[in-house]
């Protein structure tokens, strides 16, 4: 069976990388095929919505995935019409991804807690919406945004102009600014049978908006409950198929949803050694129909993500344990360019490795589990 995907960065890499040993083959679509997954798999290379290339890509596959959702709903349903390649995870899940508005409409409608927000369209919108929310708050695009960007805080009113400035040309949403306690994240995984199965919570350290630190499986079982609550209640509305994460912050003891992402996330990177069966096999096994892999961790897991410029190899893996990831992307100020995972045998030890090493690997950072 050949799974097409959508995007040939490290998060299909990683796909790839897991569903080879169950015999799957796969097929990608990138602008170039210069990308993590190109290193080993073949690559369409063109636009994303480019509907001779996703044609190919439908025809030449049994079911297209996607692993970045900044993709084109419409020539996505529109290149799978007539053949007989199915897509998973639903478009329907993936269009109010896409949309911050849609997003919280949908937590809101599920019941799910999230932040106060009001849709921006207009200058004079803005000036409304901080009317109902108040200040501070977030200024958002409604798409387009990740790993912090097209977003800025408003703390008072001479804020405005801007942020107005640097982001009002497209539709926007202001949300009220959360001062939470810390962020965490809860993913699983539907199959085509409806089998749910859902891997412990994680706790995520961002810094400048990119996540640098996941400490997994993070212990709190009243916040474990209820993520997983809120997650079940996202794949059973949409039908789902494959892997979804939930982002919440934490604040008094409760959780407070901030985005979702139909799709395998760095938060669960540490599955890959950290869990039975890693989320990057279990979207695969899901989309390709099969049974489900055990969620359950081996371990206490750190994943540390490696942003602008990759370590000395020779040092890092002389650490023992290490596992390393090299996406074998150029260096660029920012840019995911790996990551690292350690699993321990209690949380004690993996607080202190971790720390050891991001002590090692961003000395310039307050970071600290
Ligand atoms: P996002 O792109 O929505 O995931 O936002 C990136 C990061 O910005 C989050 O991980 C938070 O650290 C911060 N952030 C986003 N929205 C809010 C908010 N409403 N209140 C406080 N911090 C926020």
């Amino acid at each position: 069976m050949t799974i097409g995907v959508v995007g040939a960065g490290q998060l299909g890499a990683m796909m790839a990388l897991s569903g080879y040993p169950l015999g799957l083959d796969f097929l990608f679509l990138d602008r170039s095929a210069a990308t993590p997954a190109g290193r080993f798999a073949p690559v369409l290379a063109g636009d994303f919505s480019d509907p001779a290339l996703l044609r190919q890509l439908a025809e030449r596959s049994e079911v297209i995935s996607f692993d970045w959702e900044n993709i084109s709903v419409e020539a996505l349903r529109a290149a799978t019409r007539g053949t007989r390649a199915r897509i998973a995870p639903p478009l329907r899940a993936l269009a109010v991804a896409q949309d911050r508005l849609s997003e919280k409409r949908t937590f809101e409608r599920l019941g799910i807690p999230t932040t106060r927000f009001w849709p921006v369209d207009s200058r004079a919108g803005l000036d409304r919406a901080i009317g109902r929310i108040g200040l501070p708050g977030v200024l958002k695009t409604r798409r387009l945004g990740y790993d912090g960007k097209g977003q800025c805080v408003l703390r008072d009113p001479g804020d405005c102009e801007s942020a107005w400035a640097l982001i009002g040309n497209v539709p926007l949403l202001y949300e009220e600014f959360v001062p939470f306690e810390y962020e965490v994240s809860i993913i699983g995984v539907r199959s085509r049978a409806g089998e749910i199965r859902i891997y412990p919570l994680n706790r995520n350290y961002h810094a400048d908006g990119i996540l640098r630190l996941t400490l997994a499986p993070w212990h709190a079982p009243a916040l474990l409950r209820a993520a997983t609550r809120g997650l079940r209640r996202v794949l059973e509305a949409f039908n789902y198929v494959g892997v979804l994460t939930i982002e919440f912050f934490v604040r008094g003891g409760r959780l407070i949803a901030n985005e979702m992402a139909p799709r395998v996330h760095n938060s669960g990177h540490w599955t890959l050694e950290g869990a039975c069966t890693s989320q990057f096999e279990n979207h695969v096994r899901a989309i390709a129909g099969l049974p489900l892999g055990d969620t359950r961790p081996l371990g206490h897991a750190a994943m540390i993500n490696l942003i602008g410029k990759m370590p000395d190899r020779q040092s890092l893996l002389a650490e023992s344990g290490l596992h390393l990831h090299d996406y074998g992307k150029e260096p660029r100020h920012g840019r995911k360019l790996g990551h690292c995972t350690i699993v321990e045998s209690s949380t004690r030890r993996r607080d202190l490795r971790a720390a050891r090493l991001l002590r090692r690997l961003y000395p310039q950072l307050p970071l600290q589990p």
